[in-house]
């Protein structure tokens, strides 16, 4: 088990213009601390002097300044999450920040340049050189693509895509079963064997995404995308199966109701975008909170589907993007804020460990195989289930002929052969039993007599011979076990 709190980045995005100076600065102190300090510029405009400098700090593990390239972004911040999720825990990381501010750009890329290639591409191409690379298990990948609009699910990867429209395809919908685990009704999982098969997957969830796309539908501001890979892993032979996921989310634009506040469709949208960001707040406040027991996940569809990865079983990593424009400065010191509060989030990754019962079946199946053929190969002779009719003739006439010899030394010898044992025990179970049949016709016949007639000594010598012998057969077939 890892126990490890919420990691958090900062990533600013290069300005348009010249950078407006003084809006931040990143440090770095002695401790290897960073942090980002914004400063409220003064409005010169006002025309008295402010001498109070108005400046918010914030802690990071790091901060991206913003000639930060995606290569960098990718070695410090993705790169421990794959590799985690190669170990076998789950790992999610989720950009958070206003539209404009580089969600998108961070975690799938700009089109525009190879290099820009963001964190799923890499993550992707570092995942399956791994699996490559390491020949001692055998790994299953598997891929999702969610979106999560007004409370909606949509599966990004559904085949209907390109004959229907988003609304008319079946919606995502949640399940719990009795151990609360989450399970996602109608989103696909596709198989990916290469590299190659799972940026497929993602280009065509995301042209799906660009379709669903008009001027007045702009979903990808308003929705959340969770790409996920399903990684299984298991050791030749064993039957034991680990199964990780690593999610990587690109969340909604974070800005506030009053900016987006136009009539409309719009309006219904930047309410939704902000109610399920609002309960992703609420359950991160509650989470950070000593002592909260319950905690509201079930409040919204992405804050059930992020479950594990917020206080649960996952090593989690957000990524703040900050647009420092003048402009966004309370929007940038807002995503810092709720920035500081995931930071508090302690979670616990766990291996997800499984036996697969088929898996266990073919390999004890196997065992047996293998366990016949080593018998055969000492004993020098094949064996089935059942006794041949040759063998159980000859048996027969052992245990004839046992039962015929006085001498109360005599063995019954069949070898270290459990359904010979097996045999032995039936016959003198068959043997016992019509004795005691005829016994009773006899005793009823004669009941009289038989009950005043002492027995014989004759009699008695032989029934004791029989308890003998059959007190040798025993001590000789549980020796022979
Ligand atoms: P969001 O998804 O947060 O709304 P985007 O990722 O779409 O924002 O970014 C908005 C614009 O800024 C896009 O055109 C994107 O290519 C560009 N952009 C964002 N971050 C960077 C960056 N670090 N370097 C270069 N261009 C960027
Ligand atoms: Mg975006």
């Amino acid at each position: 088990m890892v126990k490890q709190t919420i990691q958090i980045f900062a990533r600013v995005k290069p300005t348009v213009r010249k950078q407006q100076q003084g809006i931040y600065s990143i440090d770095e102190d002695e401790k290897l601390t960073h942090s980002l300090e914004i400063v409220l510029p003064r409005d010169l405009a006002d025309g008295f002097v402010n001498n109070k400098r108005e400046s918010y700090k914030f802690k990071f593990q790091r901060i991206f300044d913003q000639e930060a390239k995606q290569e960098i972004i990718f070695e410090i911040i993705a790169k421990p999450v794959a590799e985690s999720t190669l170990a076998g825990y789950n790992g999610t990381i989720f950009a958070y920040g206003q539209t404009g501010s580089g969600k998108t750009f961070t975690i799938t890329g700009g089109a525009e340049r190879y290099s820009d290639r963001g964190i799923i591409p890499r993550t992707l191409s570092y995942i399956f050189e791994q699996l490559q690379k390491d020949s001692s298990k055998i790994y299953t990948t598997h891929i999702s693509y969610l979106e999560i609009y007004n409370e909606c699910g949509y599966d990004l990867l559904d085949p209907r895509h390109e004959a229907s429209k988003l609304e008319d395809l079946p919606k995502v919908t949640i399940l719990e079963d009795p151990d609360q685990n989450i399970h996602l009704k109608n989103l696909s999982l596709h198989q990916a064997t290469t590299e190659e098969e799972a940026l497929n997957l993602l280009f065509l969830g995301d042209t799906n995404r660009m379709i669903a796309e008009t001027p007045m539908n702009q979903a990808s501001t308003r929705s959340h995308c969770i790409f996920t890979v399903h990684l299984s892993s298991k050791e030749p032979g064993s039957a034991t199966v680990r199964h990780a996921k690593l999610y990587l989310v690109d969340l909604a634009g974070s800005e506030r109701v009053s900016k987006t506040g136009v009539g409309g469709l719009l309006l219904t949208e930047a309410k939704y975008i902000n109610l399920s960001l609002h309960y992703l707040e609420q359950v991160i406040i509650a989470l950070s909170e000593k002592h909260r027991t319950h905690i509201p996940y079930r409040n919204s569809m992405m804050t059930s589907v992020l479950r594990d990865s917020l206080g649960g079983n996952c090593m989690t990593t957000m990524i703040a993007t900050l647009s420092l424009e003048k402009r966004n400065i309370d929007e940038s010191i807002s995503t810092c804020r709720f920035a500081q509060r995931v930071a508090l989030i302690k979670n616990e990754a766990i291996l997800n460990e499984e036996i697969d019962p088929r898996l266990m079946i073919v390999r004890l199946q196997k065992e047996i195989e293998d366990l016949k053929a080593e018998l055969a190969m000492a004993t020098g002779e094949q064996r089935t289930e059942a006794l041949t009719e040759a063998e159980l003739l000859q048996l027969e006439k052992l245990i004839a002929s046992y039962l015929e010899d006085q001498d109360p030394e005599s063995r019954l010898e069949v070898g270290a052969d459990m359904r010979k044992i097996h045999h032995c025990f039936h016959h003198f179970k068959k043997l016992l039993n019509d004795k005691k049949t005829l016994e009773n016709t006899v005793s009823s016949e004669s009941t009289r007599q038989a009950c005043q007639e002492p027995l014989r000594d004759e009699e008695y010598t032989k029934l004791l011979g029989l308890l003998k012998q059959r007190d040798n057969e025993i001590s000789i077939l549980s020796r022979g076990r």
